[in-house]
């Protein structure tokens, strides 16, 4: 089988869920072959080729590829999809916008959020948000697969890099124009990449109490801030922050949930991080059902102490 997989990028850097979906395509076994799409972005292709399990990388890099916009890229990888078995991208906000076109434009079905791969053609992903897991087996001639990176080990650095070989970009079918965008910054680590995730839900009241009682411990453990919908909805943090069925969904080493009750829609956000603490006033809060340590406590009194304790070292 040869694979190819969509790279995420910034054109200057390659994103870590490259790396992860690199891995990914490497189970379904056969060779493994990384597109690189944008505008500028020669940087981002050469870091794909130094990773292992890469046996080519295709740079297509011209302004109609710039921003990435759906179309043009879903265009460019029907045009290479003749020579895959399999066309394969991270479950990202950009991966999802343009694997279902090219699903519908290659006549297939596209599988979603696959967490496990166990054979060619077997896949498991998760199904009611994540509480049941259904393995798919995919008759079809061409698998249209979008990974969810935060299942799978990032593909390490290769002994020697691959060579990056420029391909020509179709025509823009021009369906769709880039108006702008607006990026949130902030000194904190990616929500999606971050190793350690403090997140609040409803009970911290307000935005102001994210900052002053969340934020330090945040920053103290280098972490980034996450939130319920709850408190997304109440309009205390921004929705990029929201974990959750659907908001971001993490898997990082360490999620410390503040007065978030457990619901089974943020669950499906962040059950895989490898360990959850939880603080709550009510002990039969169901997160501490997930939680691999709980605290039954006033998170306001808690959070505090628990960022004395961690800034004193
Ligand atoms: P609550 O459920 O109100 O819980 C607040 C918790 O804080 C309680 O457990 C309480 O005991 C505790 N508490 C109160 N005061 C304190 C204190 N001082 N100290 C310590 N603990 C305290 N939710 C998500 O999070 N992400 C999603 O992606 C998402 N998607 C959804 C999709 C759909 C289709 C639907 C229907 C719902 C979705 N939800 C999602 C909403 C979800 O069902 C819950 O409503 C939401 O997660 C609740 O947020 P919360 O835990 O912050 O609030």
């Amino acid at each position: 089988m040869t694979i190819l997989v969509l790279a995420e990028h910034q054109d200057t850097q390659l994103d870590d869920a490259t790396a992860k979906a690199i891995s990914a395509a490497g189970r379904i076994g056969g060779e493994v072959h990384v597109l690189v799409a944008g505008s500028g972005c020669q940087a981002a292709a050469e870091a794909a080729a130094g990773l292992a399990g890469v046996a080519r990388v295709l740079l297509a890099d011209g302004p109609s590829l710039s921003n990435r916009l759906a179309e043009p890229v879903a265009a460019l990888i029907v045009s290479l999809a003749g020579g895959y078995d399999a066309v394969l991208a991270p479950s990202t906000t950009s991966g999802r916008n343009i694997l279902p076109r090219v699903a519908a434009l290659l006549d297939v079905m596209q599988i979603s959020d696959v967490v496990a791969i166990d054979g060619p053609d077997l896949f498991q992903r998760p199904i009611y948000a994540g509480n049941v897991i259904q393995t798919v087996r995919s008759t079809d001639a061409k698998k249209v697969l979008s990974v969810r990176a935060s299942s799978f080990p990032a593909a390490s650095v290769a002994a020697a890099a691959v060579p990056v070989e420029a391909v020509a970009i179709p025509e823009n079918p021009g369906r769709s124009s880039f108006v702008r965008s607006e990026l949130s910054r902030s000194e904190r680590p990616e929500l999606a990449g971050a190793r350690i995730v403090v997140s609040g839900g409803r009970a911290l009241s307000s935005a102001e109490n994210f900052e002053t009682v969340l934020a330090p411990l945040a920053d103290t453990l280098g972490a980034a801030i996450g939130a319920s919908r709850a408190a997304v909805d109440a309009g205390y943090v921004s929705n990029d922050l929201q974990v959750g069925q659907t908001g971001k969904i993490i898997a990082p080493d360490l999620y410390i949930a503040c007065g978030i009750s457990g619901a089974i829609q943020h669950l499906a956000g962040m059950k895989d991080s490898r360990v959850i603490v939880a603080i709550n006033k009510d002990p039969d809060a169901p997160i501490f059902q997930v939680a691999d340590y709980g605290l039954v406590a006033d998170l306001f009194e808690a959070v505090p102490e628990f960022h004395a304790a961690v800034a004193e070292g």
